[in-house]
């Protein structure tokens, strides 16, 4: 046999050899396109920031070793991070990485780019990695993981982690920009109580609730309507008026409770929804509110002159049998005893 004829055996075996590696390799890549599929459907599947958290934490367990994890996001408002989604894989209810450095997560923001670095004497990690999550228009978070133990990053995981906190960017976004709408859709965009429509919901919740309940129990409702109010209109103009709404406002949530629900009724007629209470505490309620507004003076400015108004309520206590309907026609009839019968007081039906 000539030399030749052994080296085509030779060649092939080479070349079967690339062949097996490119193939190993394709058939990575394709388990990470997969991956990678799955962690974006998994976090376009919820509007739920801390939801989402976890996902892009699970996402990124699966994939290399780590020891802690956190995803922050960051509120521009106030210019801080807000930590919704924690990793620890030394304990079964972990809590906020104890080191973590959220000062340092602003700088990690600002350059836009990953950081990645063994800690240098800060805390005993083997290395810290923070990926930004932000787009075009907005800073929105970090991710930031840390290990103890686990080897480095290798490139290929990190192109990977930059491709996650890419899918988790616009996840997260898309979920802000979900709870802002879903906010607006429900408050007043004046005072910021709720609106007319989610107060009927909740109202309607609140009385299939107590129907459910075993124990006999209902709720108390108030309508507060400001006493003369087109005259403070007509003596300072619209925007003080507004001031007012506000100011009422402010007192309300100063005077009632967590639980308690106010919503914006109409113009110039706000609801209070008291869980849980008695006619004697309704009534009590109802007098607190009507003394503060009554002892409250907002200045109106160009005279420098101490305004006050007065409010007139009606209360009522929900029964067994009432539905939404009536239960609120009959807190107006309150209302309008108090009125006709000398506004700034309170009258229960
Ligand atoms: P009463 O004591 O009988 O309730 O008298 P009133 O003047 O308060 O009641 P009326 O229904 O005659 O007038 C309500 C006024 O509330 C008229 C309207 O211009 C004013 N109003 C309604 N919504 C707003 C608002 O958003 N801002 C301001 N500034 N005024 C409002
Ligand atoms: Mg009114
Ligand atoms: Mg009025």
């Amino acid at each position: 046999m000539s030399r030749d004829q052994h080296k085509i055996p030779e060649d092939l075996l080479q070349l079967k050899k690339k062949i097996e590696i490119l193939e190993s390799q394709l058939e990575e890549i394709r388990l990470q396109s997969h991956v990678l599929l799955d962690i974006a459907r998994a976090l376009n599947a919820s509007l739920d920031t801390r939801v989402i958290a976890t996902n892009i934490i699970s996402a990124i367990v699966s994939l290399i070793g780590i020891d802690q994890a956190s995803v922050c996001l960051y509120r521009e408002k106030t210019k801080d991070f807000e930590v919704i989604g924690v990793f620890d894989s030394g304990t079964l209810s972990p809590q906020i990485p104890s080191g973590l450095d959220l000062s340092f997560l602003s700088e990690v923001l600002t350059q836009g780019v990953t950081f990645y670095r063994p800690p240098q004497g800060f805390q005993n990690w083997q290395w810290i990695c923070c990926l930004p999550l932000q787009n075009a228009q907005h800073k929105i978070g970090t991710i930031n993981i840390h290990a103890l133990r686990q080897p480095e990053i290798t490139s290929e995981q990190m192109e990977f982690l930059e491709t996650v906190a890419g899918h988790a960017s616009s996840a997260l976004e898309n979920a802000l920009l979900y709870a802002i709408v879903e906010q607006e859709s429900i408050t007043d965009g004046l005072t910021g109580v709720y609106n007319h429509r989610y107060f009927q919901k909740r109202l309607r919740e609140h009385i299939s609730l107590c129907q459910r309940r075993k124990r006999p129990v209902t709720f108390g409702l108030l309508i507060i309507d400001i006493d003369n109010f087109k005259m403070v209109n007509d003596n300072y103009g619209h925007q003080f008026g507004d001031n007012v709404l506000h100011t009422i406002v402010r007192e309300l949530h100063n005077n009632l409770r967590e639980g308690d629900l106010i919503a914006r009724y109409g113009g110039e007629e706000f609801v209070v929804l008291i869980p849980e209470t008695t006619e004697k505490i309704t009534l009590l309620i109802s007098e607190k509110i009507r003394k503060v507004v009554e002892k409250t003076s907002i200045c109106y400015l160009p005279t420098n002159k101490d305004v006050s108004v007065t409010v007139s309520i009606g209360a009522t206590l929900w029964h067994p049998l009432d539905s939404p309907d009536s239960l609120i026609s009959r807190a107006d009839q309150a209302l309008y005893k108090a009125k006709r019968t000398g506004r700034n007081q309170s009258c229960i039906e």
